[in-house]
């Protein structure tokens, strides 16, 4: 069948992957698959903006790579690699930021909410951040950028310098990306107020052991106005129900939403239901995990292939920007 167009899609090597990665984005880029020609990217690069060590940045990617072929990545499908792998990006970056206005670039809300988070380390690559983004989804001609509301005003910014770079060298060799809002929901994490994420040690693991789930499950917070078992709870604001209507099937779904109005079942009795109900869903996930992990280098190879995939695109593009600015 033919495919939709090119779908192009980041994110830093973050190590394994938790619940919260899955449900908001690995799902997603399983499912586009189907539709679209989708590069997917580990942005190693990226990383580098906020952390100041490449110590744990060749495992963190090897696991993070690992999740999602096990979460269904088809590489014989789609292209999975590591963005310095392909070097063009660096050098399209730099042309790129030559058509872009720093000004706009320190006005975004994520880099203040950047300068925010880390003060001592306001880099000249943070800033340049958006411009990267936009050399890695133009380099590989991508059309459609999967991407969550919070994240759409950088894309339209891909836009305004793909028009800039193509007004200003009078040339077609730039794509404007168009933005495909996906239904990001956000997964909070098991303290029941903020988002789920490995900062803040609230995140459940997809990769961990049956048993470690329970026990990661068990300390969830629930409705907090709900003190006692005798106390009636209300689902409509309580985690552990959200993730029962993810993972749960529907009859179960119904009978803890009507039992724990009336207090007829306990919090503990509702999270062993849901480790046990997450524990089946993710079993095949883990078992395909255990097995892709026992093939020495697999997962090398297949971020090499990837990467000599992904630098034919990227090879191309560059010949016609070049070609396009009169560069050598
Ligand atoms: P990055 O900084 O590269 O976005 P993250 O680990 O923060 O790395 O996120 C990777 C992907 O997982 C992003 O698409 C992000 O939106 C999604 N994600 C991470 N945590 C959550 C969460 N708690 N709920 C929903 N989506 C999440």
């Amino acid at each position: 069948m033919a495919k939709k167009g090119r779908v192009f899609s980041g994110a830093r090597p973050t190590g394994k992957q938790h619940l919260g990665n899955y449900l908001g984005a690995i799902k997603n880029y399983v499912a586009l698959q189907n539709d679209y020609e989708c590069v997917y990217c580990i942005v190693d690069v990226h990383a580098l903006t906020t952390v100041e060590t490449t110590q744990d940045l060749k495992q963190n990617t090897i696991e993070m790579a690992l999740d999602w072929l096990a979460a269904g990545i088809r590489p014989e499908d789609s292209i999975l690699f590591v963005q310095s792998h392909v070097k063009e990006v660096m050098e399209l970056h730099t042309y790129l930021s030559m058509v872009t206005q720093f000004g706009k670039l320190t006005d975004l809300p994520t880099f203040k909410e950047k300068v925010r988070q880390q003060p001592d380390n306001i880099n000249y690559g943070l800033v340049g951040y958006p411009v990267l983004m936009t050399a890695d989804i133009v380099l590989y001609k991508s059309d459609i950028v999967p991407v969550g509301i919070d994240q759409a005003p950088h894309i339209e910014f891909a836009r305004e310098i793909v028009r800039s770079f193509n007004y200003r060298y009078n040339t077609k060799a730039l794509v404007e990306p168009q933005v495909k809002h996906t239904e990001i929901l956000k997964v909070v994490g098991i303290d029941g107020k903020d988002k789920m994420g490995k900062s803040l040690n609230n995140h459940i693991e997809l990769a961990v052991t049956a048993e470690e789930t329970v026990k990661r499950v068990r300390e969830m917070v629930t409705d907090p106005a709900r003190q006692r078992k005798t106390d009636p709870g209300n689902p409509d604001v309580c985690n552990v129900f959200t993730m029962h209507k993810i993972f749960s099937p529907q009859e179960e779904i119904d009978m803890i939403n009507t039992e724990c109005r009336k207090a007829g079942i306990g919090c503990v009795d509702c999270k062993l239901r849901f480790a046990s109900n997450l524990n089946k869903n993710l079993e095949p996930f883990r078992a395909k995990r255990a097995e892709l992990e026992s093939k020495t280098d697999y997962v090398n190879d297949v971020l090499i292939d990837g990467a000599k995939r992904a630098r034919t695109i990227a090879e191309k593009t560059m010949a016609e920007v070049r070609e396009a600015m009169k560069m050598p």
